[in-house]
Order: C-alpha cells, then sequence, then structure tokens
C-alpha cells in the first residue's frame, strides 16, 4: 500500500504569522497541500475562492454541516470555518502531505481524527507586538483587531495541547523551526515503508 499523507495542524493567534510561514514553507516545499477550508467570512482583498478559503454563505454553509461533510467545524471571531472531510480524506489517502490552518478548537477535533499529525503553535512575541502585526496587515476593522487581541490569550493558554512551538520574534527563525518540524516529520519511519522496500529490493536484485 502507498504511503498516506502526512497532516500538519498549524495553530496561532490571529496575527502571529501563520500565513506568513505556511506560505513560505509551500513555496519551498511543492509536494506539501494546504487543506482548503469553508468560511462564511467575506475575502479579503487578494484572497482566492477555492485556493485560500471556499466562501460560502451562512445558508450553504449550514447544510453542507447538517450533510456531514465537515470533519470539525467551530465558530472563530463571529464568522465561521470549517475543515471539509471529503476533499482532505482523498488527498491523504493519494499521499498528499498537507497543512491545516485552524484555531485551537479544530485543532482538538483533528487531533482525534488524526493522532499522528504533527500539531504545532506559532507563538507572538507579545500582546504589543501582536497589535502591531495586525494593525501593519490592514485588513481587519480596530473593532476586529480588538477582538481577535482580546481572544489570542486564551489560544495562547492552550499552547500546552500542541507538540511544537514555534516562537516567531524573529521571522527567519521561527521559518527554520518550522521547516524542521515538517522534515522530521517527514522522515518518521512510518511514512517511509516503499523506500525501505526500494533499498531491500536492491541487496533482493543484487543475489
Ligand atoms: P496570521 O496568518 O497568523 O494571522 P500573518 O502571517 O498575516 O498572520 O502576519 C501578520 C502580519 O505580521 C503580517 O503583516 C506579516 O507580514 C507580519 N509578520 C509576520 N511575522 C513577522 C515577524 N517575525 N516579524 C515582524 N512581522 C511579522
Ligand atoms: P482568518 O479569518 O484570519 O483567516 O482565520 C481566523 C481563524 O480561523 C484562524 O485562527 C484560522 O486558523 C481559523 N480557521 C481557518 N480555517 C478553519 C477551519 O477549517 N476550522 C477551524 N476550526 N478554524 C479555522
Amino acid at each position: 500500500m502507498s504511503r498516506r499523507g502526512l497532516v500538519m495542524v498549524v495553530c496561532a493567534p490571529s496575527g502571529a504569522g501563520k500565513s506568513t510561514l505556511i506560505h513560505r514553507l509551500m513555496a519551498e516545499y511543492p509536494d506539501l497541500g494546504f487543506s482548503v477550508s469553508c468560511t462564511t467570512r467575506p475575502p479579503r482583498p487578494g484572497e482566492v475562492d477555492g485556493v485560500d478559503y471556499r466562501f460560502l454563505d451562512r445558508e450553504a454553509f449550514e447544510s453542507m454541516r447538517e450533510a456531514g461533510e465537515f470533519a470539525e467545524w467551530a465558530e472563530v471571531h463571529g464568522n465561521f470555518y470549517a475543515t471539509p472531510k471529503g476533499p482532505v480524506e482523498n488527498l491523504l489517502a493519494r499521499g498528499r502531505d498537507l497543512v491545516f490552518d485552524v484555531d485551537v478548537q479544530g485543532a482538538r477535533r483533528l487531533k482525534s481524527s488524526f493522532p499522528d499529525g504533527l500539531f504545532v503553535f506559532i507563538m507572538p512575541p507579545s500582546r504589543g507586538e501582536l497589535a502591531r502585526r495586525l494593525g501593519s496587515r490592514g485588513l481587519d476593522s480596530a473593532e476586529a483587531v480588538q477582538r481577535r487581541l482580546a481572544n489570542a490569550r486564551g489560544e495562547i493558554e492552550a499552547a500546552g495541547e500542541f507538540d511544537y512551538w514555534v516562537f516567531n520574534d524573529d521571522l527567519e527563525r521561527a521559518y527554520q523551526v518550522l521547516r524542521a518540524v515538517y522534515l522530521a516529520g517527514l522522515a518518521r519511519s512510518a511514512g517511509q515503508a516503499d523506500r525501505l522496500k526500494a533499498v531491500l529490493g536492491s541487496w533482493d536484485r543484487s543475489g
């Protein structure tokens, strides 16, 4: 049987630098796919439907939820988000490694579906720096920034549930740590039975 894809769940308070770090990892490793979530949040400038999110209205979201099409769903900062089950299962079964960008509630649910996943928490250096990054990103209203900052503390308090912490003070350093986690995941013996077989096969062929 061919290798099943690796699950990498990345969680962080909004503004900590998660998208920046994930985009860089996916640019360096094109074999790494992205689990495209469904959301009722309106698209931000530059976001593409079907690439960043599948943007749905409330009604469409609820009908998918009722049909059991989500692996998990949560309400975050006043909007609904969900991981669709079918596409994720298909990609993993075909051996595609996937990054999941979800909130703490989503990570908990995914932990029960994918206990062997890599669970990573991106940590902002401080409240002040998180506020500065949310402001400088310029994508959220002042009210939304305040809501995200208030929620951040509870999210950071859940960091103990994650296997890896990536402190995002210096972006380059944080990226190297995230990359190391991914590469260590790829190096797990459990995902490499095919390669072991190929190495042993080279002995068999020479005998
Ligand atoms: P998230 O996806 O976690 O909400 P983003 O990746 O959008 O966060 O980052 C929020 C803002 O902070 C962006 O403007 C980004 O360029 C900036 N940023 C990310 N990491 C750092 C860092 N280490 N130092 C300074 N600014 C950063
Ligand atoms: P944003 O609106 O900034 O894109 O995302 C807000 C929060 O929702 C982030 O913490 C992000 O990780 C989370 N999120 C995005 N997609 C999902 C999902 O499918 N499920 C859950 N539970 N959270 C998600």
